[in-house]
């Protein structure tokens, strides 16, 4: 797993949980409503867990998380160059 694969996974993981939970919103009954809220929320914190543990600066470590607006192509911290 590498910072780019990470940071995919984790729009990933939170546009398909908030789906799935819109889903749920939706559907006509409150056991359902249930499932995919329940199911969403597993989606949406995975992704964000696995991007708190792999989307980091491959030589120092350092978390991206707070970094917006994409992938910088400079690590903040470091100063190394974050590209493959
Ligand atoms: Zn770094």
């Amino acid at each position: 797993m590498n910072d780019r694969k990470s940071r995919f996974l984790m729009i990933v993981g939170f546009v398909v949980g908030i789906l799935v939970m819109a889903l749920g919103l939706i559907s006509e009954s409150e056991r359902l409503l249930a499932v995919f809220m329940i199911a969403g929320s597993v989606i949406f914190f995975a992704a964000l867990i696995q991007a708190c543990i792999f989307y980091r600066c491959p030589h120092c470590n350092h978390s991206l998380m707070h970094v917006r607006g994409g992938i910088p192509d400079y690590c903040p911290n470091c100063g190394k160059e974050l590209t493959e």
